[in-house]
């Protein structure tokens, strides 16, 4: 793990980058939340226009519908010591003709390790999309599924245990398509943190 200077610095660094600027119809505006403490990571696909025009993370209607899936208060969900927030792109792609373009590729090759190597304190993973899907799951067939035994462990077991106590997992998973929890221990204290700020 590096210095608190150097992890500093990597967030400096990457707000300043302009690796794929040239494909970047607005130009570079790296949008992303991080901490250390932060225990939920939301990985997610790449900011709109709309995100891009604000500058914060989620801060759209597909945003809204997170926060009331999941229960999560805006406080708590822009608070960066709770909830880490990471597209696999950091800036707005453009648009294309059947919506917005994917986010670009450089950019989880040029951060997203160095940026996951240190959020040690993550406990759950929202995978939203297939591009995130595809970098944290990777390809998930049986002999995938056989050498990752803790997907069917982990994920299995976190949403049949939130489903019992009450947790909306299920209707989270069939409202945000292609997405998955990552479920973990701290899924009760999502819950219990729910409950105190909702
Ligand atoms: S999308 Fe990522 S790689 Fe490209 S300029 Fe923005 S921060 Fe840099």
């Amino acid at each position: 793990m590096m210095s608190i200077p150097a992890f500093a610095k990597l967030q400096r660094d990457i707000r300043a980058c302009t690796i794929c600027a040239e494909n970047l119809p607005l130009g570079p505006r790296p949008i992303f939340q991080i901490s250390r403490t932060a225990r939920i990571l939301i990985a997610g696909q790449a900011p709109g226009s709309k995100v891009h025009a604000s500058g914060i993370p989620f801060d759209d209607a597909s945003g809204d519908r997170l926060r009331d899936w999941l229960g999560l208060t805006r406080e708590t969900f822009f608070d960066a010591n709770c909830v880490a927030i990471l597209p696999m792109g950091f800036c707005y792609p453009g648009t294309g003709k059947s919506g917005d373009l994917p986010p670009r590729p450089e950019c989880a090759v040029a951060w997203r390790e160095k940026i996951l190597s240190e959020l040690a304190a993550v406990k759950l993973t929202l995978v939203v999309g297939q591009y995130a899907m595809a970098w944290h799951l990777g390809p998930r067939n049986n002999i995938w599924l056989k050498k990752n035994p803790w997907f069917a462990r982990d994920v299995a077991t976190g949403i049949a245990e939130a489903d019992q106590i009450g947790y909306p997992i299920k209707k989270v998973l069939q409202r945000v398509r292609l997405s998955v929890l990552i479920a973990s221990n701290l899924k009760c204290r999502i819950i219990g943190r729910n409950k105190t700020t909702s």
